[in-house]
């Protein structure tokens, strides 16, 4: 198997030689070709398996361009440290694509990143409390967001995110693909799984 074989842009295909990535891992190996298709995905994998970019890339792939100023893709993460991970991985793979990025997250103020989102954004990495902040305050646009991710959803459960992940999908549009990762299959993840999801492709690693 090889990158080659999944639908992606020369961009994207020359980001990923660049980082030194040959072959596609078992979760990007099962996941990409789904997401590409638009479904909704269940991933259970751990970290180091390569389930960041099993996501980024075919979001990226979708996203392609900068279209307006409102973000089309959320990702959500439990953590600071992950959502700049993340947002690394998504500099690392959009090089050579014209797509902004803000990350949120708590812990400073948060001025810089709302002039960061005046400016307009493609897609938004945060954690799910400064998320709903800057959103209460009006300086998140919601309503072109088509793309939902929930990262490492068995800790936003164990860190007591669920009543913070309600209220944001109270805001978010009905209409939009999403996919969810965890590490673990617990029962709170199974209820937040169900109320996330649609008829979701599962994927286990
Ligand atoms: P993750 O599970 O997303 O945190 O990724 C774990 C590590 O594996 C990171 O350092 C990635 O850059 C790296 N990685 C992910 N996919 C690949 C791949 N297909 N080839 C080589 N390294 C990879």
């Amino acid at each position: 198997a090889s990158f080659e074989d999944f639908k992606l842009n020369k961009q994207l295909l020359g980001a990923i030689a660049e980082a030194g990535y040959e072959v596609p891992t078992e979760i990007q190996q099962k996941a990409i070709t789904p997401i590409l298709a638009g479904q909704d995905v269940l991933g259970i994998a751990q970290t180091g398996t390569g389930k960041t970019a099993a996501f980024v890339l075919p979001m990226l792939m979708k996203l392609k361009y900068a279209q307006g100023n409102d973000p089309r893709a959320l990702i959500l993460s439990p953590t600071r440290e992950l959502a700049m991970q993340i947002e690394e991985n998504i500099r690392t793979f959009s090089t050579y694509l014209d797509l902004r990025t803000v990350v949120l997250y708590g812990g400073l103020g948060p001025k810089t990143q709302k002039e960061q989102l005046q400016k307009g954004c493609d897609i938004i990495v945060a954690t799910p409390g400064r998320f709903l902040d800057l959103y209460l305050a009006g300086d998140v646009p919601t309503k072109s967001l088509k793309f939902l991710v929930m990262d490492e959803a068995d800790k936003m459960m164990d860190m007591g995110f669920i009543s913070k992940i309600h209220r944001i999908l109270e805001v978010v549009p009905r209409k939009r693909q999403n996919l969810l990762f965890s590490a673990t299959m617990s029962e709170l993840v199974r209820k937040i799984a169900g109320d996330f999801l649609a008829f979701p492709t599962v994927i286990e690693v």
